[in-house]
Protein backbone atom coordinates (compact mmCIF):
# COMPACT_ATOMS: atom_id res chain seq x y z
CA UNK A 1 0.00 0.00 0.00
CA UNK A 2 1.37 3.42 -1.21
CA UNK A 3 1.89 5.85 1.57
CA UNK A 4 -0.69 8.68 1.65
CA UNK A 5 1.27 11.19 3.75
CA UNK A 6 4.77 12.09 4.41
CA UNK A 7 7.41 14.31 6.70
CA UNK A 8 7.90 17.41 5.31
CA UNK A 9 10.10 20.71 6.44
CA UNK A 10 8.21 23.35 6.87
CA UNK A 11 9.26 27.72 7.36
CA UNK A 12 7.61 28.93 10.15
CA UNK A 13 8.31 32.67 9.51
CA UNK A 14 11.12 34.81 7.78
CA UNK A 15 14.23 34.88 9.26
CA UNK A 16 14.61 38.15 11.69
CA UNK A 17 18.49 38.60 10.55
CA UNK A 18 20.33 34.89 10.68
CA UNK A 19 17.65 32.23 10.31
CA UNK A 20 17.76 30.14 13.36
CA UNK A 21 16.70 26.64 14.24
CA UNK A 22 13.44 27.65 15.19
CA UNK A 23 12.23 29.31 12.24
CA UNK A 24 11.43 25.39 10.52
CA UNK A 25 9.40 22.57 11.79
CA UNK A 26 8.27 19.40 10.21
CA UNK A 27 4.60 18.04 9.51
CA UNK A 28 2.77 15.94 8.28
CA UNK A 29 1.65 16.71 5.16
CA UNK A 30 -1.17 13.86 2.56
CA UNK A 31 0.42 13.08 -0.27
CA UNK A 32 -1.81 13.56 -3.58
CA UNK A 33 -3.00 9.86 -5.58
CA UNK A 34 -0.96 9.35 -8.56
CA UNK A 35 -2.35 10.70 -11.67
CA UNK A 36 -1.63 9.10 -15.30
CA UNK A 37 2.29 10.17 -15.96
CA UNK A 38 2.85 10.71 -12.02
CA UNK A 39 5.35 8.87 -9.58
CA UNK A 40 5.67 8.44 -5.90
CA UNK A 41 8.89 8.86 -5.01
CA UNK A 42 10.96 8.04 -1.24
CA UNK A 43 14.17 10.53 -1.73
CA UNK A 44 17.31 9.36 -0.33
CA UNK A 45 19.26 12.22 -0.62
CA UNK A 46 18.33 15.91 0.12
CA UNK A 47 20.82 19.22 -1.30
CA UNK A 48 21.39 21.55 0.55
CA UNK A 49 22.11 24.95 -1.60
CA UNK A 50 22.76 28.81 -0.21
CA UNK A 51 20.46 29.83 -2.94
CA UNK A 52 17.89 28.78 0.13
CA UNK A 53 18.80 31.74 2.32
CA UNK A 54 17.67 34.23 -0.03
CA UNK A 55 14.68 32.54 -0.67
CA UNK A 56 13.73 32.29 3.20
CA UNK A 57 13.25 36.76 2.54
CA UNK A 58 10.23 37.86 1.27
CA UNK A 59 12.05 40.64 -1.01
CA UNK A 60 15.23 39.15 -2.19
CA UNK A 61 14.77 38.43 -5.75
CA UNK A 62 15.89 34.72 -6.99
CA UNK A 63 15.62 33.01 -10.14
CA UNK A 64 12.79 30.38 -8.69
CA UNK A 65 10.10 31.33 -6.03
CA UNK A 66 10.91 32.38 -2.78
CA UNK A 67 9.49 30.20 0.49
CA UNK A 68 6.42 31.28 2.20
CA UNK A 69 5.48 30.72 5.71
CA UNK A 70 3.68 28.06 6.52
CA UNK A 71 4.45 25.95 3.39
CA UNK A 72 6.93 23.28 3.03
CA UNK A 73 10.58 23.73 1.56
CA UNK A 74 11.92 22.54 -1.20
CA UNK A 75 14.82 22.15 -3.40
CA UNK A 76 16.90 19.32 -5.07
CA UNK A 77 16.75 15.66 -4.22
CA UNK A 78 17.36 11.95 -5.24
CA UNK A 79 15.09 9.41 -4.82
CA UNK A 80 14.07 5.97 -6.07
CA UNK A 81 10.21 4.98 -7.64
CA UNK A 82 7.81 3.55 -5.28
CA UNK A 83 5.05 3.55 -6.99
CA UNK A 84 4.70 4.77 -10.61
CA UNK A 85 2.01 5.68 -14.12
CA UNK A 86 4.51 5.85 -16.23
CA UNK A 87 5.55 3.27 -17.71
CA UNK A 88 9.29 4.90 -19.22
CA UNK A 89 10.44 5.41 -15.63
CA UNK A 90 9.26 2.19 -13.39
CA UNK A 91 9.05 1.88 -9.42
CA UNK A 92 12.85 0.96 -8.77
CA UNK A 93 14.03 4.06 -11.05
CA UNK A 94 16.50 6.47 -9.21
CA UNK A 95 15.60 9.94 -10.06
CA UNK A 96 16.89 13.17 -9.57
CA UNK A 97 14.41 16.39 -8.65
CA UNK A 98 13.17 19.39 -7.39
CA UNK A 99 10.93 18.00 -4.66
CA UNK A 100 13.38 17.53 -1.20
CA UNK A 101 12.90 18.91 2.00
CA UNK A 102 10.67 15.71 2.59
CA UNK A 103 10.72 11.98 2.71
CA UNK A 104 8.12 11.35 -0.15
CA UNK A 105 7.11 13.43 -3.18
CA UNK A 106 4.51 12.90 -6.18
CA UNK A 107 5.10 14.34 -9.38
CA UNK A 108 5.19 14.44 -12.82
CA UNK A 109 7.96 12.17 -14.41
CA UNK A 110 8.39 14.95 -16.93
CA UNK A 111 9.43 17.04 -13.80
CA UNK A 112 12.86 15.38 -13.02
CA UNK A 113 15.43 17.29 -12.93
CA UNK A 114 18.13 17.33 -15.75
CA UNK A 115 18.84 14.06 -16.49
CA UNK A 116 16.08 12.96 -14.39
CA UNK A 117 16.97 9.09 -13.96
CA UNK A 118 20.29 8.35 -12.86
CA UNK A 119 22.86 5.67 -12.85
CA UNK A 120 23.87 4.15 -9.41
CA UNK A 121 26.41 2.21 -11.32
CA UNK A 122 28.37 5.01 -12.61
CA UNK A 123 28.96 6.85 -9.50
CA UNK A 124 27.40 6.43 -6.08
CA UNK A 125 24.13 8.31 -5.05
CA UNK A 126 25.90 11.56 -2.96
CA UNK A 127 27.84 11.93 -6.12
CA UNK A 128 24.86 12.55 -8.41
CA UNK A 129 23.92 15.47 -6.45
CA UNK A 130 27.19 16.88 -6.06
CA UNK A 131 30.58 16.62 -8.57
CA UNK A 132 27.98 14.88 -11.02
CA UNK A 133 25.09 17.36 -10.40
CA UNK A 134 24.13 20.94 -10.04
CA UNK A 135 27.15 21.76 -8.46
CA UNK A 136 30.04 20.09 -10.24
CA UNK A 137 27.85 21.53 -13.61
CA UNK A 138 27.91 24.77 -12.29
CA UNK A 139 31.59 24.91 -11.86
CA UNK A 140 31.80 23.72 -15.36
CA UNK A 141 29.91 26.05 -16.69
CA UNK A 142 31.53 29.41 -14.79
CA UNK A 143 35.01 27.66 -16.11
CA UNK A 144 34.36 26.70 -19.85
CA UNK A 145 31.55 28.82 -21.00
CA UNK A 146 31.59 32.29 -18.69
CA UNK A 147 35.18 32.37 -17.91
CA UNK A 148 36.77 30.92 -20.71
CA UNK A 149 39.95 29.02 -19.02
CA UNK A 150 42.60 28.89 -20.86
CA UNK A 151 45.99 26.40 -20.96
CA UNK A 152 48.23 28.57 -18.94
CA UNK A 153 45.83 30.78 -16.66
CA UNK A 154 46.46 31.03 -13.22
CA UNK A 155 42.52 30.52 -11.88
CA UNK A 156 41.90 31.59 -8.52
CA UNK A 157 38.44 30.37 -6.97
CA UNK A 158 36.24 31.28 -3.54
CA UNK A 159 34.98 29.23 -1.65
CA UNK A 160 37.14 27.02 -2.52
CA UNK A 161 36.43 23.83 -0.33
CA UNK A 162 32.71 24.26 -1.28
CA UNK A 163 30.44 22.00 -3.49
CA UNK A 164 30.96 24.37 -6.41
CA UNK A 165 34.64 25.10 -5.03
CA UNK A 166 35.94 22.00 -4.88
CA UNK A 167 35.01 21.03 -8.03
CA UNK A 168 35.40 24.21 -9.85
CA UNK A 169 39.67 23.82 -8.56
CA UNK A 170 39.41 20.07 -9.89
CA UNK A 171 38.29 21.30 -13.05
CA UNK A 172 40.44 24.09 -13.59
CA UNK A 173 43.85 22.03 -13.63
CA UNK A 174 42.25 19.54 -15.93
CA UNK A 175 41.26 22.13 -18.18
CA UNK A 176 45.10 23.06 -18.47
CA UNK A 177 44.90 26.08 -15.81
CA UNK A 178 48.71 26.73 -15.13
CA UNK A 179 48.20 27.60 -11.22
CA UNK A 180 45.26 27.50 -9.45
CA UNK A 181 44.44 28.77 -5.96
CA UNK A 182 41.87 28.92 -3.75
CA UNK A 183 40.42 31.27 -0.47
CA UNK A 184 38.25 29.47 2.26
CA UNK A 185 37.21 29.80 6.06
CA UNK A 186 39.79 28.16 8.37
CA UNK A 187 43.09 26.80 8.21
CA UNK A 188 42.16 22.92 7.80
CA UNK A 189 40.03 23.55 4.93
CA UNK A 190 43.27 25.55 3.41
CA UNK A 191 45.00 22.54 3.86
CA UNK A 192 42.84 20.27 2.33
CA UNK A 193 42.54 22.60 -0.54
CA UNK A 194 46.35 21.42 -1.31
CA UNK A 195 46.19 18.10 -0.23
CA UNK A 196 43.09 16.96 -1.13
CA UNK A 197 41.82 19.10 -3.90
CA UNK A 198 44.58 19.65 -5.84
CA UNK A 199 45.35 23.42 -5.19
CA UNK A 200 48.62 24.97 -5.77
CA UNK A 201 47.89 27.28 -2.60
CA UNK A 202 45.46 28.50 -0.36
CA UNK A 203 44.28 31.66 1.82
CA UNK A 204 42.43 31.84 4.79
CA UNK A 205 39.67 34.70 4.50
CA UNK A 206 38.92 34.85 8.28
CA UNK A 207 42.87 35.37 9.38
CA UNK A 208 44.53 37.49 6.37
CA UNK A 209 42.24 40.21 4.33
CA UNK A 210 41.94 39.16 0.60
CA UNK A 211 44.31 41.53 -0.89
CA UNK A 212 46.90 40.62 1.02
CA UNK A 213 46.47 37.00 0.57
CA UNK A 214 46.58 37.37 -3.52
CA UNK A 215 49.69 39.83 -2.92
CA UNK A 216 51.29 37.01 -1.53
CA UNK A 217 49.70 34.11 -3.52
CA UNK A 218 49.62 35.68 -6.89
CA UNK A 219 52.44 38.62 -6.80
CA UNK A 220 52.17 38.57 -11.00
CA UNK A 221 48.32 38.06 -10.90
CA UNK A 222 45.70 35.84 -11.79
CA UNK A 223 43.69 35.27 -14.77
CA UNK A 224 40.55 34.10 -14.10
CA UNK A 225 38.66 34.52 -10.85
CA UNK A 226 35.65 32.21 -9.91
CA UNK A 227 33.21 34.00 -7.63
CA UNK A 228 31.46 32.23 -5.28
CA UNK A 229 31.34 35.21 -2.25
CA UNK A 230 30.87 38.44 -3.90
CA UNK A 231 32.40 41.67 -1.51
CA UNK A 232 36.10 41.80 -0.23
CA UNK A 233 37.10 38.88 -1.90
CA UNK A 234 35.73 40.22 -5.58
CA UNK A 235 36.99 43.67 -4.60
CA UNK A 236 40.42 42.57 -4.20
CA UNK A 237 40.41 40.33 -7.41
CA UNK A 238 39.50 43.36 -9.38
CA UNK A 239 43.35 44.61 -8.27
CA UNK A 240 44.61 40.60 -8.82
CA UNK A 241 43.34 40.32 -12.21
CA UNK A 242 45.46 41.01 -15.16
CA UNK A 243 44.56 43.11 -18.14
CA UNK A 244 42.12 41.19 -20.18
CA UNK A 245 41.32 39.01 -17.10
CA UNK A 246 38.14 37.38 -16.77
CA UNK A 247 35.29 36.76 -13.96
CA UNK A 248 32.96 34.11 -13.41
CA UNK A 249 29.95 35.68 -11.15
CA UNK A 250 28.63 32.53 -9.48
CA UNK A 251 27.35 33.73 -6.27
CA UNK A 252 27.90 36.39 -3.34
CA UNK A 253 28.31 34.38 0.02
CA UNK A 254 29.58 37.14 1.37
CA UNK A 255 26.07 39.04 1.03
CA UNK A 256 23.40 37.51 3.16
CA UNK A 257 22.06 39.34 5.61
CA UNK A 258 22.98 42.48 7.33
CA UNK A 259 26.65 43.41 7.65
CA UNK A 260 27.82 41.78 4.73
CA UNK A 261 25.47 43.79 2.39
CA UNK A 262 27.53 46.78 2.95
CA UNK A 263 30.48 45.43 1.35
CA UNK A 264 29.65 46.58 -2.05
CA UNK A 265 32.19 47.10 -5.03
CA UNK A 266 33.98 49.78 -5.32
CA UNK A 267 36.64 49.23 -7.23
CA UNK A 268 35.11 48.81 -10.72
CA UNK A 269 37.08 51.57 -12.34
CA UNK A 270 39.64 48.35 -12.36
CA UNK A 271 37.68 46.50 -14.77
CA UNK A 272 38.05 49.41 -16.71
CA UNK A 273 41.46 49.98 -16.87
CA UNK A 274 42.45 46.63 -17.53
CA UNK A 275 38.94 45.41 -20.06
CA UNK A 276 38.20 42.93 -17.79
CA UNK A 277 35.37 40.71 -18.41
CA UNK A 278 32.72 40.17 -15.50
CA UNK A 279 29.83 38.07 -16.42
CA UNK A 280 27.17 36.36 -14.28
CA UNK A 281 25.33 33.44 -15.15
CA UNK A 282 22.70 30.99 -14.00
CA UNK A 283 23.31 27.34 -14.21
CA UNK A 284 19.90 26.45 -15.68
CA UNK A 285 20.37 28.55 -18.57
CA UNK A 286 23.25 26.24 -20.08
CA UNK A 287 22.19 22.92 -20.11
CA UNK A 288 23.14 22.65 -24.03
CA UNK A 289 26.50 21.94 -21.91
CA UNK A 290 24.89 18.94 -19.91
CA UNK A 291 25.87 16.28 -21.78
CA UNK A 292 29.33 17.15 -22.33
CA UNK A 293 30.10 17.94 -18.94
CA UNK A 294 28.77 14.70 -17.30
CA UNK A 295 30.60 12.49 -20.18
CA UNK A 296 33.91 14.78 -19.00
CA UNK A 297 32.48 14.88 -15.52
CA UNK A 298 32.24 11.04 -15.35
CA UNK A 299 35.69 10.31 -17.23
CA UNK A 300 37.68 12.06 -14.91
CA UNK A 301 35.97 10.62 -12.02
CA UNK A 302 36.34 6.95 -13.57
CA UNK A 303 40.00 7.99 -13.76
CA UNK A 304 40.66 9.18 -10.71
CA UNK A 305 41.48 12.82 -11.61
CA UNK A 306 38.91 14.27 -9.53
CA UNK A 307 37.67 14.00 -6.04
CA UNK A 308 34.16 13.83 -5.21
CA UNK A 309 33.86 15.11 -1.06
CA UNK A 310 30.40 15.09 0.72
CA UNK A 311 29.43 16.37 3.93
CA UNK A 312 26.40 14.40 5.14
CA UNK A 313 24.11 14.90 7.81
CA UNK A 314 21.60 12.50 8.51
CA UNK A 315 17.50 12.55 8.95
CA UNK A 316 14.99 14.81 7.70
CA UNK A 317 14.87 16.41 11.62
CA UNK A 318 18.34 17.62 11.25
CA UNK A 319 17.72 19.11 7.53
CA UNK A 320 17.49 22.74 8.54
CA UNK A 321 20.61 22.63 10.78
CA UNK A 322 22.32 21.65 7.74
CA UNK A 323 21.34 24.43 6.34
CA UNK A 324 22.54 26.75 9.21
CA UNK A 325 25.77 24.71 9.23
CA UNK A 326 26.37 25.40 5.12
CA UNK A 327 25.68 29.06 5.89
CA UNK A 328 28.15 29.10 8.86
CA UNK A 329 30.94 27.18 7.03
CA UNK A 330 30.42 23.45 8.38
CA UNK A 331 30.40 22.17 5.13
CA UNK A 332 33.25 20.07 2.64
CA UNK A 333 32.05 19.67 -0.66
CA UNK A 334 28.65 19.06 -1.51
CA UNK A 335 26.11 19.60 2.02
CA UNK A 336 23.83 16.69 1.63
CA UNK A 337 20.85 15.17 3.85
CA UNK A 338 20.18 11.48 4.05
CA UNK A 339 17.03 10.12 4.46
CA UNK A 340 17.64 6.33 4.16
CA UNK A 341 20.71 5.78 6.59
CA UNK A 342 21.22 2.59 4.25
CA UNK A 343 21.49 4.34 0.72
P1 LIG B 1 29.34 25.78 -0.61
O1 LIG B 1 29.45 24.32 -0.47
O2 LIG B 1 30.49 26.54 -1.20
O3 LIG B 1 28.95 26.37 0.81
C1 LIG B 1 28.97 27.72 1.05
C2 LIG B 1 30.33 28.16 1.61
O4 LIG B 1 30.42 29.57 1.58
C3 LIG B 1 30.55 27.81 3.07
O5 LIG B 1 30.99 26.50 3.24
C4 LIG B 1 31.58 28.84 3.49
O6 LIG B 1 32.88 28.31 3.28
C5 LIG B 1 31.41 29.98 2.49
N1 LIG B 1 30.99 31.22 3.15
C6 LIG B 1 29.96 31.42 3.98
N2 LIG B 1 29.90 32.72 4.37
C7 LIG B 1 30.94 33.34 3.76
C8 LIG B 1 31.43 34.69 3.76
N3 LIG B 1 30.83 35.65 4.45
N4 LIG B 1 32.54 34.95 3.03
C9 LIG B 1 33.16 33.99 2.31
N5 LIG B 1 32.73 32.70 2.27
C10 LIG B 1 31.64 32.39 2.98
O7 LIG B 1 28.05 26.14 -1.48
P2 LIG B 1 27.82 25.78 -3.00
O8 LIG B 1 29.04 25.19 -3.55
O9 LIG B 1 26.55 25.07 -3.14
O10 LIG B 1 27.63 27.23 -3.64
C11 LIG B 1 28.76 28.09 -3.83
C12 LIG B 1 28.29 29.36 -4.50
O11 LIG B 1 27.78 29.06 -5.79
C13 LIG B 1 27.17 30.07 -3.74
O12 LIG B 1 27.38 31.46 -3.80
C14 LIG B 1 25.93 29.69 -4.53
O13 LIG B 1 24.90 30.61 -4.39
C15 LIG B 1 26.51 29.66 -5.95
N6 LIG B 1 25.75 28.88 -6.91
C16 LIG B 1 25.43 29.52 -8.08
C17 LIG B 1 24.78 28.87 -9.08
C18 LIG B 1 24.49 29.60 -10.33
O14 LIG B 1 23.76 29.08 -11.19
N7 LIG B 1 25.05 30.79 -10.52
C19 LIG B 1 24.34 27.45 -8.93
C20 LIG B 1 24.79 26.85 -7.68
C21 LIG B 1 25.46 27.56 -6.71
P3 LIG B 1 34.17 28.84 4.12
O15 LIG B 1 34.19 28.00 5.36
O16 LIG B 1 35.27 28.55 3.18
O17 LIG B 1 33.97 30.29 4.40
Amino acid sequence: MAARTTRVVCLVRRPAGEPAPGDFTIEERPLPALNAGQLLVRNLYMSVDPSMRGRLESTEKHYTHNFTPGSPLDGRALGVVEDSRCAAVPAGTFVRHQLGWRERAVLDAGDTDGAGRIDPGLAPLPTWLGLLGQTGFTAYVGLTRIAAVRPGDTVLVSAAAGAVGSAAGQFARLLGARRVLGTAGGPDKCALLVKEFGYDAAADHRAEPARDALARLAPDGIDVYFDNVGGEQLVAALHALRPGGRVALCGMMSQFGGEGRSAGINQLMQAVLKRLTLRGFIVRDHEDLRPEFERRAADWLRSGEVTARETVVDGLENAAQALLSLLAGGNVGKMLVRLDGKA
